[in-house]
């Protein structure tokens, strides 16, 4: 270990989405700025992120869209930076992008693009980035005024800011890792209990062969769970249930609930199969459902609800049983046993307590000069840009007072 102290005014550990955005912002205060990257690159997620083709915001941000103990604790990072700054930010670089589904917004090429212009905004200010960066020791150090002290391969490094910019647990192999919670337990903050989040579904009932079998379907659905609904794809998969639709809901599944799944989100099917029983009683009900529903799958149900029927005509159902189908096509309840964890998962739901921290300006109440930014604090959005935006408001926010 060297002797000597390199001493930054602000040190931020992560070079991701809201690390990235603070240390921009914090320079071009002309601020002496250094960025900690454990990786071999910053930025991994947002390379990867939509499809590679990062959906980098939504016009329509609200407080809604995110979950967290707390549900004011975001606003006031989002009025300070909102969509509308970060989509100037991409015009000012001629990015290209298209709106999709809901507000969406994506690059119309790269997510390269995304990372280039937070590199470029960084490099123009001056900021430093050290990538492949072990941390070591961290300690609140009063020698040069109040400060934090960093042991980084083999370094001493002094700051009087320090930014925690480093993620939380979801895909380990795009630099999810705790250490922004060792930090905040160290010194003395609250954490939420954590969890996947933006995650597909896995079953270990008789669903697990029915997803086997339809694995690559897609078919817009509602879903409902704990009070709350989503209409979008959804995908099986080999493993389960994956999709747009999925992993909005899984925000909220908690182990042991069920999933509602409207098959006909915009049909009545009670009353849609009691009608056809007058007006088509010589139809199969299979024939009927074909024209709603993709083959594969209405065999599957089928079998689960109507096996002794398959070849009757639709006037030899009685209509307490079409009832109950035409229920189940429009509440189908199954139970995950599990979703696939923080392996896939796009968020990690919980993190850093937001009671401890100033919604304004990011800093811990009771550690002066300790800074949370974007996923390690306990704010997960929406899927649709809600995660992103929330990076860069409150990096944004962070990088305007250290
Ligand atoms: C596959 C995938 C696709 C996604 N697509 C979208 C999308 O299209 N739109 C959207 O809004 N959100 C998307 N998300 C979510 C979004 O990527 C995150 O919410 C966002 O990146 C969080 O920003 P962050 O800066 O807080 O964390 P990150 O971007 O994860 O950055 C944290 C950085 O800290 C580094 N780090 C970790 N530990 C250490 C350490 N010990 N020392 C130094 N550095 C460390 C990491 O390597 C990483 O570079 C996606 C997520 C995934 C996984």
């Amino acid at each position: 270990m060297q002797d000597s102290v390199t001493k930054y005014d602000v040190i931020i550990i992560g070079g991701g989405a809201a690390g990235l955005m603070c240390a921009a912002t914090a320079a071009q205060r002309g601020r002496r700025v250094l960025v900690l990257e454990k990786a071999n690159k910053v930025g991994k997620k947002i390379l990867m992120s939509g499809g590679g083709r990062c959906n980098f915001t939504n016009y329509s941000i609200e407080a809604e869209n995110y979950i967290a103990n707390n549900p004011h604790f975001c606003k006031s990072a989002l009025s300070r930076y909102s969509q509308w700054d970060f989509i100037a930010l991409t015009e000012r670089y001629g990015i290209a992008y298209e709106e999709r589904k809901h507000g969406q917004l994506f690059c119309r090429g790269s997510a390269k693009e995304i990372l280039a212009m937070l590199l470029g905004e960084c490099e123009a200010a001056g900021v430093e980035i050290n990538s492949s960066s072990e941390i070591g020791l961290i300690s609140s150090h009063q020698g040069d005024g109040p400060g934090y002290q960093l042991e980084v391969n083999a370094r001493r490094l002094w700051c009087q800011s320090l930014v925690v910019a480093s993620g939380a647990l979801s895909i380990p192999t795009l630099g999810g890792s705790d250490i922004g919670y060792a930090i905040a337990r160290q010194f003395g903050l609250s954490l939420t209990e954590c969890r996947a989040g933006l995650v597909p579904f896995m079953f270990s009932d008789f669903m697990k062969a029915i997803c086997e079998r339809l694995s690559g379907l897609a078919l817009e659905v509602e879903v409902h769970c704990r009070g709350q609904s989503f209409r979008e794809n959804l995908l099986f998969t080999h493993r389960g249930l994956s999709g747009p639709v999925s992993l909005q809901i899984s925000n909220y599944w908690q182990p042991g609930d069920e999933l509602q799944i409207n098959l006909l989100p915009d049909v009545d099917a009670t009353a849609w199969l009691l009608a056809a029983k007058q007006s088509q009683g010589k139809s199969r009900l299979a024939t009927l459902l074909n024209k709603h529903l993709a083959r594969g799958l209405v065999a599957e149900l089928q079998a689960l609800w109507w096996p002794e029927l398959g070849a009757s005509p639709l006037a030899e159902f009685s209509d307490k049983h079409l009832k109950s189908i035409g229920e189940q096509l429009n509440a189908w309840c199954l139970k995950p046993s599990a979703t696939e964890g923080y392996r896939t998962a796009e968020v990690t739901l919980g993190g850093v307590d937001t009671d401890g921290i100033s919604s304004k300006t990011m800093e811990a109440k009771q550690q002066k000069g300790l800074y949370f930014v974007g996923e390690v604090l306990d704010v997960s959005g929406h899927l649709g840009g809600f995660n992103f935006q929330w990076a860069w408001s409150s990096g944004y926010s962070a990088g305007l007072v250290v």
